[in-house]
C-alpha cells in the first residue's frame, strides 16, 4: 500500500452525482477524505496532483479468459462461426504453459489497466498440461496469473473453473477429450482438494488476491456434480460463483432434450441460484429463466463485445434488471478491452432491440461497469471515504471526448481516453501510459507474446493445424 496522496479533479463522479473541484485524499490504499469545492490552484498548492477530465470508480471486468487475448483478429477466416472460434482458441491452450501464460497474461491484465479497469475476475480452467497430467505443482496456471496481476498492478478474483465433460446432448455428457483434457479435474472433489492448496488473503496470501470458484457450463458439469458444487465449501456464502449460462440457443436445446430443464432451472432445482452467482451471458433465457435469476438475487454478467463478436444474440438485459438482477460488465475473450465500450453497448443492444433510446441512465450503466462486489470485492468501486482508493481520470479533450457532458461520458469515451489509473492508492497508469511500458509500448510485447503462439498455424484457419 502506498503511504498519503491526494488528488484533485475537476470533475468526479461520486456517489450522489457528478462534483466539481473535488479533492481525493487516499492513506493505506483507502479514500480518507473527500472534499467538494476546493479551486484547482488552492489543492495544487496543498500538493493535489491535478488528474484531467472526469473522475469515475475503477472498473470492474468480471469476466475474462486472459489467454483469449491472443485470438483477437485471428478467428475471421472464411466468416468464422462459434465453433471454428472455439478450434482456435484450443490451439492457443494446447500451446501455453505456465511461463507462457505469465507473460501474456501480464500484458493483457497491463492492456486492461490501461482501459481503467482496477479489479478482474479471471474464468480460470486452463489448469494442467496438455493431455490432462497435473503440473508438479497443481496450481501452475492460476500462480502465474496471481503473478501476472500483481505485475500489472490490478487486483484479480481467480475463479477457478470446474470443467469435468466435452459437451452435452439428449443421451448425456461427452467425455473430454484432446485439448480440453487440460481442463478437467475429474470430479468435484478432486477440483477442491487442488483448490485448498491455493492461499488467498486470508490465509496470508497476496493482497490483491480473491478466491471464488466457477462451474464452467451445464455442458461441462453433469447435473450430479451441480449440486456437490456448493455442498463442497469452495464458494459458499459470500464467496463469488460463475457460470456461463444459456451463451447459445444450442445449450438450451441440449438441457431441454437431456433434464427437461432449461440451464436456469436446472440450476435453482440443484441449489446453485444464489445470490452470490453471476450468470455470465445469461443471452437466451424464457421468462421464468429470468423470474428465477432474479428471485434468487443473482447477477448477471453481460459481456456485449463478445456476444455480438461471437454472434451470440442480445441477452434481455432491461427485463433482467427490471426483475431483481444485479448486472456486471465482462470482456470475456477480449476482442476488445473496454469497459466504457461494454458500458455503451449494453444500453446501444438494448436501443436495437426495442428500438427505444434511454434503456439504461449513464447512472445505471456505470453501475454495471464497477460491480466490484460481484467478484468479491465489496469495498471497491465507489468514490468515497473509507473505500478502495481506485479511480480512473478520462480525458475530455480527446478528439472523441471534446464537448462533452462529464455526466455522459461513458457515451462518448473510449479506452483509449483513459489518462491515469490509481489501484488501492497506487497510480499504476500515468499519462496513458502503464508502468510496464517504460522499456517498451505496450503493442510491442502483446506481439512478442502473442505471435509465436500462432507459429505454424495455417492462414486458412487454426483447425487446419491440428
Ligand atoms: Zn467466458
Amino acid at each position: 500500500m502506498s503511504g498519503e496522496r491526494r488528488w484533485h479533479a475537476t470533475w468526479a463522479m461520486l456517489p450522489d452525482g457528478l462534483a466539481r473541484d473535488v479533492v481525493l485524499e487516499a492513506d493505506a490504499g483507502r479514500f480518507v477524505a473527500i472534499t467538494l469545492g476546493v479551486p484547482a490552484e488552492r489543492a495544487a498548492a496543498d500538493g493535489a496532483e491535478r488528474l484531467p477530465g472526469v473522475v469515475l470508480p475503477g472498473f470492474a471486468n468480471c469476466h475474462s479468459h486472459a489467454f483469449h487475448r491472443a485470438l483477437r483478429g485471428r478467428t475471421h477466416h472464411g466468416g468464422g462461426t462459434f465453433w471454428t472460434w472455439r478450434e482456435g482458441m484450443y490451439a492457443v491452450a494446447s500451446r501455453l504453459d505456465p511461463d507462457s501464460y505469465l507473460q501474456l497474461a501480464r500484458v493483457t491484465y497491463a492492456e486492461m489497466a490501461l482501459a481503467g479497469i482496477t479489479s478482474v475476475g479471471e474464468f480460470h480452467y486452463l489448469h494442467h498440461q496438455t493431455g490432462g497430467r497435473p503440473y508438479d505443482d497443481p496450481n501452475a496456471m492460476g500462480e502465474a496469473l496471481i503473478q501476472a496481476a500483481a505485475d500489472a498492478g490490478i487486483r484479480l478474483t481467480l475463479l477457478d473453473t470446474l470443467y469435468l465433460a466435452g459437451g452435452l446432448t439428449a443421451d448425456g455428457h461427452a467425455p473430454l477429450e484432446g485439448p480440453q483434457l487440460r481442463f478437467g479435474d475429474g470430479d468435484v472433489q478432486r477440483w477442491a482438494q487442488r483448490l485448498s492448496g491455493m492461499t488467498d488473503h486470508t490465509a496470508g496470501g497476496p493482497a490483491h488476491l480473491r478466491l471464488g470458484g466457477a462451474i464452467h457450463s451445464v455442458r461441462a458439469v453433469p447435473r450430479d456434480q451441480l449440486r456437490r458444487v456448493t455442498d463442497c465449501g469452495v464458494a459458499d456464502g459470500s464467496d463469488p460463483l460463475h457460470i456461463h449460462l444459456s451463451e447459445q440457443p444450442a445449450e438450451n436445446e441440449s438441457c431441454l432434450a437431456a433434464y427437461g430443464l432449461t440451464p436456469t432451472q436446472l440450476l435453482a432445482e440443484e441449489g446453485v441460484l444464489a445470490p452470490n452467482l453471476s450468470a455470465v451471458h445469461a443471452t437466451h433465457l424464457t421468462d421464468s429463466d429470468i423470474g428465477l435469476l432474479g428471485g434468487a438475487h443473482a447477477t448477471a454478467c453481460f459481456c456485449p463485445t463478445t456476444e455480438r463478436d461471437l454472434a451470440d444474440g442480445i441477452g434481455s438485459a432491461r427485463a433482467l434488471a427490471d426483475g431483481g438482477v444485479r448486472l456486471s460488465l465482462g470482456s470475456d475473450q477480449h476482442a476488445v478491452v473496454d469497459l466504457i465500450e461494454e458500458a455503451r453497448a449494453l444500453e446501444m443492444h438494448e436501443r436495437l432491440d426495442s428500438r427505444q433510446r434511454g434503456r439504461f441512465t449513464p447512472e445505471q450503466l456505470l453501475a454495471a461497469a464497477t460491480a466490484h462486489d460481484t467478484i468479491g470485492w465489496p469495498d471497491a468501486g465507489r468514490l468515497e471515504v473509507g473505500a478502495r482508493a481506485d479511480l480512473v481520470a478520462v480525458r475530455l479533450d480527446s478528439r472523441r471526448t471534446a464537448g462533452v457532458d462529464p455526466a455522459q461520458v461513458l457515451l462518448a469515451a473510449t479506452a483509449a481516453d483513459v489518462d491515469t489509473v490509481v489501484v488501492d492508492g497506487r497510480e499504476v497508469v500515468c499519462e496513458g501510459r502503464h508502468r510496464l511500458e517504460e522499456g517498451r509500448r505496450l503493442g510491442a510485447q502483446l506481439a512478442a507474446v502473442i505471435e509465436p503462439l500462432w507459429e505454424g498455424v495455417s492462414s486458412a484457419g487454426p483447425g487446419a493445424a491440428d
